[in-house]
């Protein structure tokens, strides 16, 4: 086959992996810089351009598209859907996943386990806010945020009602949320690939810290999952219709509960804390799906 990576940067350990791991099944792998490519959308035989020429015909791209790029890149995306390439995960659901409160808003509607979460932006109650979710200690999050950068605990109702303020007068959406406390610093990234838990690793937070983001200093180490928590992140990864995603967990005195869905998880610490060929079982997958126009929604 011949596979497509979409990424900024071929250096980065999964783009890297990803090549790799498909050159090594006997496909050719090109990574594609998203941001360079660009199209002429009105033409009736859609194509991708990149470099003064027409891209050749994939059967696949795999779409590592950050945050701060996904409304260019998941366009790009869909271009290529609309070619009949398949993605492995389509432009719909990488849209749908990166608007925190789309997904929760679709993962409470097929009644999988949340935090209690409130989402504000400029409410004239803000005690009233942080009462519907428990009252504190809450976890107030930038609707915007990744690596937990904008991700704050707010001890007490005071403090909360300030940082709710502040963000306010930052014209910013926010997220007020239950804080897990029994979580104990620590969340469950579970590594979904074509409907199953491939991979799976625990993320503890530094001393003093509740993030566990290994960004923030967070240490990851092997985990099993109960039946409760794979049955969590499949659900999650099916309802925003994500092939291949990371689904973070919290354990919470409730059971199981989503933080957070990512549609392009990072490879090198799960790999490393699983010892498994995750970008190897990502390729797999594609092989065995990747035929023409095999997209739920090209792109609509
Ligand atoms: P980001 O998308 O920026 O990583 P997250 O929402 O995943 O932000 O939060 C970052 C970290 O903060 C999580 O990995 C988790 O360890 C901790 N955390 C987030 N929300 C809660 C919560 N409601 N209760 C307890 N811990 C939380
Ligand atoms: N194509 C639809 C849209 O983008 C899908 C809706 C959805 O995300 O469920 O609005």
């Amino acid at each position: 086959m011949r596979i497509a990576i979409l990424s900024r940067n071929p250096k980065l350990y999964s783009t890297r992996r990803l090549k790799e791991a498909g050159e090594q099944r006997g496909h050719t792998v090109d990574i594609i810089d998203t941001m360079h490519c660009y199209m002429d959308i009105t033409s009736s035989n859609p194509s991708v351009r990149y470099n003064g020429k027409k891209l050749p015909k994939y059967d696949a791209v795999i779409p590592r598209i950050g945050a701060s790029v996904s409304f260019y890149g998941t366009s790009v995306v869909r271009q290529f859907e609309m070619m009949g390439t398949y993605s492995i995960n389509e432009s719909v659901a990488i849209s749908r996943s990166r608007d925190k409160l789309r997904s929760l808003q679709l993962l409470s509607r097929k009644g999988i386990g949340l935090p209690r979460t409130g989402f504000a932006h400029h409410p004239d109650k803000v005690d009233d806010v942080i009462k519907n979710v428990g009252g504190a200690p809450v976890v107030i999050k930038l609707l915007e945020g990744t690596q937990g950068i904008g991700v704050v605990l707010a001890e007490t109702q005071k403090t909360a009602e300030a940082i709710i303020e502040a963000f306010m007068g930052l014209n910013a959406s926010i997220l007020v949320q239950e804080y897990i406390k029994e979580a104990g610093g620590s969340d469950i990234r579970c590594f979904v690939v074509g409907g199953k838990v491939i991979a799976a690793m625990k993320r503890q937070a530094a001393p003093g810290e509740f993030r566990s983001n290994l960004h923030r200093g967070g240490s990851a180490s092997l985990v099993r999952l109960s039946p409760a928590e794979r049955k969590t992140a499949v659900d999650a990864a099916r309802t925003l219709g994500l092939n291949c995603c990371g689904v973070d967990i919290l354990r919470s005195n409730n059971g199981p509960v989503v933080m957070e869905v990512n549609s392009s998880p990072g490879l090198e610490g799960i790999e490393a804390a699983t010892n498994k060929d995750v970008a190897g079982m990502i390729i797999e997958f594609i092989e065995g799906s990747a035929k023409p126009n095999n997209t739920r929604t090209k792109g609509k």
